[in-house]
C-alpha cells in the first residue's frame, strides 16, 4: 500500500487530509505535539477505513531533534510516497508589540520545519526516484495579514522554498507542491471573534462562508494522486475566491 505522512495530523485540516487520503487507499503515519487523545482517534478512524495508522509525537519545531526524530521514523516505517508539511501555529500582535520569541516561534515552527521534516524524508525518495512533498501554506503568505507578520513572513518562505525545491528534484520525479488555503474552520481561528469574521472576513470572501477542512484536503488528495503527475512548483489556492 502507498504510504503518507502528515504532520500535525491529530486535528484541523491535518486531520481530514489524513482521513481522506486514507479513503484514497494510504497507509497513514500521522504526528500530532501534544493531543495524543486526539491522534489517537484520527488513528482508530483510519484504521476503521481498513488503512494502517501509526502515529508519532513530535515537535516540529524542535530543529535537528526533530530531523533526527523524522529519520528514525522513516528508516523504519519506509519511505513515505506523500509527505504533507501541514503542522502550523499562529501567535498573531501588531509587528510594532511582537516580541522576538512570537517571531522565532512561529518562523521554527511553520518554516524551520520544512527543513527538518523534509530532508530525512527527501533523502529516501531520491534514493527512491519517486515521491510527493505537499506543503500547507496560506493566502496569508501570497498577499500578507496586518497583525500576522511573523505567520506571513512564514508562509511565504514555505512557498519559496517549495518552488525551489521542485526545481531541484524534479528530475528525480518529486513533485513538490504547495496548498494556500484562506479561512478554514478550525481551532487556529478560535481566537477570531464571531463580530470580526461577520463584519470584516467573509465580507472579503466571494463565497461568503469560511472553508472546511475537508475542502483543502480535497486539493491535498488530487495533489497526491496520478492525475497530478505533470504539477510542480504550483500553489494552489482554496480560499473561496479571496483576492490574492
Ligand atoms: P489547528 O490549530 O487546528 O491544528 C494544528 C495542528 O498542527 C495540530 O495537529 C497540532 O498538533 C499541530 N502542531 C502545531 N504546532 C506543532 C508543532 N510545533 N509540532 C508539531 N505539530 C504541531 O490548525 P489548522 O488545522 O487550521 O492548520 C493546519 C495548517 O493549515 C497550518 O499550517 C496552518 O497554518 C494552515 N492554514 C490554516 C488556515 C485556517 O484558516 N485554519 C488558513 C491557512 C493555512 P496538536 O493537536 O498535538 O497540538
Amino acid at each position: 500500500m502507498p504510504l503518507a505522512m502528515v504532520t500535525g495530523g491529530s486535528r484541523g485540516i491535518g486531520r481530514s487530509i489524513a482521513i481522506r487520503l486514507a479513503a484514497d487507499g494510504f497507509d497513514l503515519i500521522i504526528t500530532y505535539r501534544s493531543r495524543v487523545d486526539d491522534a489517537n482517534e484520527v488513528a482508530a478512524e483510519i484504521r476503521g477505513k481498513g488503512r494502517e495508522a501509526r502515529i508519532i509525537e513530535l515537535d516540529v519545531s524542535a530543529g535537528s531533534d526533530a530531523e533526527s526524530k523524522v529519520a528514525a521514523v522513516v528508516d523504519s516505517a519506509g519511505c513515505p510516497d506523500v509527505l504533507v508539511n501541514n503542522a502550523g501555529m499562529v501567535r498573531d500582535t501588531l509587528f510594532a508589540t511582537m516580541g522576538r520569541e512570537s517571531w522565532e516561534k512561529v518562523l521554527n515552527t511553520n518554516l524551520g520545519s520544512f527543513y527538518s521534516v523534509t530532508r530525512p524524508v527527501l533523502r529516501q525518495m531520491l534514493r527512491r526516484r519517486s515521491g510527493r512533498i505537499i506543503s500547507i501554506a496560506s493566502t496569508a503568505g501570497l498577499r500578507g495579514n496586518a497583525g500576522q507578520v511573523n505567520y506571513s513572513a512564514s508562509k511565504a518562505g514555505l512557498i519559496g522554498a517549495t518552488k525551489a525545491l521542485a526545481l531541484e528534484v524534479a528530475a528525480r520525479n518529486i513533485l513538490v507542491n504547495a496548498v494556500a488555503p484562506g479561512f478554514i474552520e478550525t481551532e487556529m481561528l478560535a481566537g477570531v471573534s464571531q463580530q470580526n469574521v461577520e463584519e470584516k472576513i467573509l465580507p472579503l470572501i466571494p463565497l461568503k462562508r469560511a472553508g472546511k477542512p475537508e475542502e483543502v484536503a480535497a486539493v491535498v488528495a488530487f495533489l497526491a494522486s496520478d492525475g497530478a503527475a505533470y504539477i510542480t512548483g504550483e500553489v494552489i489556492n482554496v480560499n473561496g475566491g479571496l483576492y490574492t
